[in-house]
């Protein structure tokens, strides 16, 4: 009604779930069929576009890590760019968007007709393949940081990352440790876990899986086998984002997700032995609650089930989301646990670079949208 609408043809508009955002990204033959008047129309065209959705800003700074995707360089000033215009497209699809540095930008803009090295399809092409680097740096620091002196993977969901290095065609006999692991006889061909009784000790009498004398030959084979799938999977590493707008956008069901910091880890079920062994790992923090339940029976060593995931503890989870539920009370997502880690490089940092500007670091998605805006031109 602010914008000189009458007040039943706001109710109208109101009913048939129309807001001023969507209007406003209307071109004026839309606003006019909607029965708009032609006074409105040009009220609502000619007033400043509504911002980018807040989930697509996190897709694309997520995605190309708040880097230009022509020059690369990290140290600079980036905003966000319509390929074909707004003018033209009235429309902010994700596809449609590029993150660029302020030169590039110019260059993007510029009217040089020969010489117009940036145009939609090139800058199209560079943010595919830049999104395609960020994806392979992310998997190279995850196994970066699995790999610090005092790392250790403590957990490991066997038969789920069996099946998904199958899926992704790794072959078992490619890993390290595999052939020292068949020697043992404590996998088998299919580079499956064997329980094996060993020295006459049955697993049911056992602690953990990897008691006995061939835990290291396991533990090495297994950390080959994650690696590899870490590798060459695309894991949105939440430590970072740990936000509500921003995990409904970055970790919907089915991500693959990775997340350093506090979890607390509570036995649901008796018995110190034999598999079944069931915990629940979760962390709850800023109207977030992040949980799953493993069975401990799958540790890979002493220490690992007593003290590394007992309690309260800076935790390494890599998993896959199941359900992320959207509750009054907060978020809560259910990931299917694929494995855990201890001691892993610390990647809880403040963020770094110059998208600051923004806001970003500080500020809620809210109220970043305007300071977007300023940066945007289309
Ligand atoms: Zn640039
Ligand atoms: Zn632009």
């Amino acid at each position: 009604m602010a914008r000189g609408c009458d007040s039943a043809g706001a109710e109208a508009l109101a009913k048939s779930g129309v807001t001023v955002t969507s209007l406003k990204q209307m071109d004026r033959s839309q606003l006019l069929n909607l029965g708009v008047t032609t006074a409105v129309a040009d009220i609502l065209l000619s007033e400043k576009r509504p911002p980018i959705q807040p989930a697509i800003v996190s897709q694309l700074l997520f995605k190309s890590k708040m880097i230009c995707c022509v020059c690369r360089e990290s140290n600079k000033s980036v905003i966000i760019h319509h390929l074909n215009g707004w003018a033209k497209t009235r429309k902010h699809d994700e596809k449609d968007l590029v993150v660029i540095c302020l030169q590039h930008h110019d260059e993007a803009h510029s009217q040089k007709a020969l010489s117009q090295n940036l145009t939609p399809a090139v800058l199209r092409d560079l943010k595919q393949k830049w999104e395609q680097r960020v994806v392979e740096q992310d998997a190279q620091a995850i196994v970066g940081i699995s790999n610090a002196s005092y790392a250790h993977w403590d957990y490991f969901n066997h038969n789920r990352l069996l099946k998904i290095a199958s899926a992704m065609h790794i072959a078992p006999s490619s890993l390290e440790g595999f052939y020292e692991c068949r020697a043992a006889g404590v996998v088998t061909n299919d580079g499956l876990m064997v329980e094996l009784d060993e020295s006459g000790v049955t697993n049911k009498d056992k602690y953990y899986l990897y008691e006995g004398e061939y835990l290291l030959i396991r533990y090495h084979y297994m950390t080959s086998l994650i690696e590899e799938i870490i590798k060459r999977s695309i894991i949105v590493d939440i430590t970072n984002h740990w936000k509500k707008e921003e995990l409904v956008t970055l970790a919907p069901e089915g991500a693959l997700i990775f997340c350093q910091g506090a979890f607390n880890f509570k036995r649901l079920s008796k018995g110190p032995k034999g598999p079944q062994q069931l915990r629940r790992g979760y962390r709850r923090a800023e109207g977030i609650d992040l949980q799953f339940v493993f069975d401990a029976w799958e540790c890979t060593s002493s220490s690992s089930k007593s003290d590394r995931l007992s309690g309260r503890t800076v935790a390494n989870i890599f998993g896959l989301v199941q359900t992320v539920e959207d509750k009054s009370k907060g978020l809560s997502i259910h990931i299917s646990c694929l494995a855990t880690g201890t001691g892993f490089t610390n990647v809880r940092e403040p963020r770094l670079g110059r998208y600051q500007s923004f806001g970003y670091a500080d500020a809620s998605f809210a109220e970043m949208s305007p300071d977007l805006e300023d940066f945007e031109t289309d």
